[in-house]
């Protein structure tokens, strides 16, 4: 199967490395059986013994977000999920899965977090460098999650208490 969708194995002995292929789905939600990527062996010197298994983060896509936030069973990652969508480029699926959708509540909670996460990590960076660009992306957020205040308010005790006190004055909704 050729796919772009691969997790990498590094033998220890001869530093080759081995591709095991997954679907998009596989690889998004870590469906893969680990165990079986241990346990083949390296394609050159059929050594067991590894030095890493990886790969680079998947592109997520509105498919995708729209079957994790209707199935409790799928993950992104196994851990640090939030960390993982919070990102600008997901912005405008996350603002429509919430918007336009009847998702899992568990899985509101996560949208929620990652955009006060958004504003927060943004907040916290001190960086001269693309200053302007934070600000603007924390204006947008912040904007965005005022218009939502009901639902943040909704999920406020599922957020952290950290990102609570520094992004909810900002949107204007009571931490209690
Ligand atoms: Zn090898």
């Amino acid at each position: 199967m050729d796919s772009k969708y691969y997790v990498t194995k590094r033998c220890k002995k001869c530093e080759n490395q081995d591709r095991f292929y997954l679907t998009k789905k596989e690889k998004a939600f870590e469906l893969f059986d680990l165990s079986r990527i241990r346990d083949t062996p390296c394609t050159n010197c059929y050594s067991k013994e590894y030095l890493s298994i990886g790969g680079d983060l998947i592109e997520l896509d509105k498919e995708l977000f729209l079957e994790w936030a209707f199935d409790l069973n799928l993950q992104f990652m196994e851990q640090d999920e939030d960390l993982l969508i919070a990102e600008k480029k997901y912005i405008d699926i996350i603002l429509d899965l919430i918007d336009n959708y009847e998702i899992l509540n568990e899985k509101k909670i996560v949208l929620i977090e990652a955009l006060c996460t958004i504003v927060y990590d943004n907040l916290k960076n001190q960086e001269n460098k693309g200053r302007l660009e934070r600000q603007m992306l924390i204006d947008n957020v912040v904007y965005e999650l005022r218009k939502r205040r009901e639902q943040v308010f909704d999920v406020r005790a599922s957020i952290f208490g950290y990102i609570k006190d520094v992004v909810f004055p900002l949107i204007k909704v009571d931490k209690e």
